[in-house]
């Protein structure tokens, strides 16, 4: 039996080849990159493609078109084993966790995957790319949401872009990959958990929300304007969740969280968690009504709250999820 598989197109280095006239990169039209890799042609894999309405940088990425991409492959759904969608690495990982969220019920692989070099360069990293997440596309045992680059499967709520120059662009810091890609496509034994709920699109996102990286000698003047500015907070603090120990930040922090905003507290570290009652250092945050974000992504805890903030919740319920494990974005 031939396997479908849906390749969307939303934009990013992958998609450019440079211009005889001017040496400069512009986008291709999208029926040639499928030309331009014969590899792809496979009597096994039935490959059909769509791009979303304008193809962007992904720098130019926005909650709008997150949403148009869930609603592409809603409506394809049924008619598809797996999604492979090109992107842009600057926001991929942002737009792989948008994704995880939105949709529920997922029992399909959707892999995104760009490129450090683009398509039509003699050195491209696009083409191992895209071939071998059209081949992991085709693994239904994968029901997830996930980055494949350079040989790595990630799990996409969990990753972050950490390189500009290498080709190697994306750590999982906190999660294991999901499989190693050498001679054979080597899958990690990690169970997933089913999602048992049938699937579902969730199509709309909140951007009501700002985020606070600490330094030390910020202004009490930022960090009160940021809050005033949005509804949804995400500070990025220091080592397992540390922040100046100072009764000014925590009557802020307190007098925030009584005005109903809601304010989530992940680590400026790479790898770790933020931890509750650790140091003497996140009592500031254990005071005042903060929710401890753990070990997830800036990425994921931006785009979660964006989700969650857009349903028919109170603030309650929007603190409890933030807090527990929704699509495998964060350690229990
Ligand atoms: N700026 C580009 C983008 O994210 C870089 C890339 O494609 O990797 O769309």
């Amino acid at each position: 039996m031939k396997k479908n598989i849906l390749l969307i197109y939303t934009g990013g280095t992958i998609g450019m080849i440079k211009s005889h006239k001017s040496d400069r990169l512009l986008p291709i039209n999208f029926d040639n990159l499928i030309s331009a890799i014969p590899e792809l042609s496979n009597p096994e894999i039935n490959i059909e493609n769509q791009s979303i309405t304008n193809p962007i940088d992904s720098s130019s990425m926005s909650p709008q078109v997150w949403i148009e991409i869930a609603k592409l492959i809603k409506l394809s759904y049924n008619k598809y084993e797996g999604f492979v969608i090109l992107h842009g690495t600057d926001t991929m990982a942002y737009t792989a966790s948008a994704i995880s969220f939105l949709i529920q019920g997922l029992n399909k692989p959707i892999i995104f995957t760009g490129s450090q070099i683009p398509i039509g360069v003699r050195r491209t990293d696009a083409k191992e790319n895209l071939i071998t997440s059209i081949e992991i596309a085709c693994n239904s045992k994968i029901c997830d949401v996930c980055i494949y680059f350079e040989d790595q499967l990630y799990r996409g709520n969990r990753t972050v872009k950490v390189n500009t120059e290498h080709f190697e662009a994306f750590k999982s810091p906190n999660f294991p990959t999901l499989a190693k890609v050498g001679v054979n496509i080597k899958y990690s034994p990690i169970k997933k958990k089913v999602d048992k709920k049938s699937f579902s699109v969730h199509e709309s996102l909140s951007n009501d929300i700002a985020i606070i990286k600490l330094f030390p000698g910020i202004k009490i003047s930022t960090i009160e304007a940021i809050i005033d500015s949005a509804k949804g907070i995400i500070i990025e603090s220091y080592g397992a969740g540390n922040a100046p120990n100072s009764n000014k930040i925590e009557s802020i922090l307190r007098k925030a969280c009584k005005n109903d905003k809601i304010i989530i507290n992940v680590s400026q570290c790479l790898q770790g968690s933020a931890i509750t009652n650790k140091y003497e250092s996140s009592k500031v945050f254990n005071n005042s009504g903060v929710v401890c974000g753990k070990d997830m992504t800036t990425e994921a805890a931006v785009t979660k709250l964006m989700f969650l903030m857009s349903k028919d919740y109170n603030d309650k319920k929007i603190k409890k999820q933030m807090q527990k494990n929704l699509r495998g974005e964060i350690s229990n």
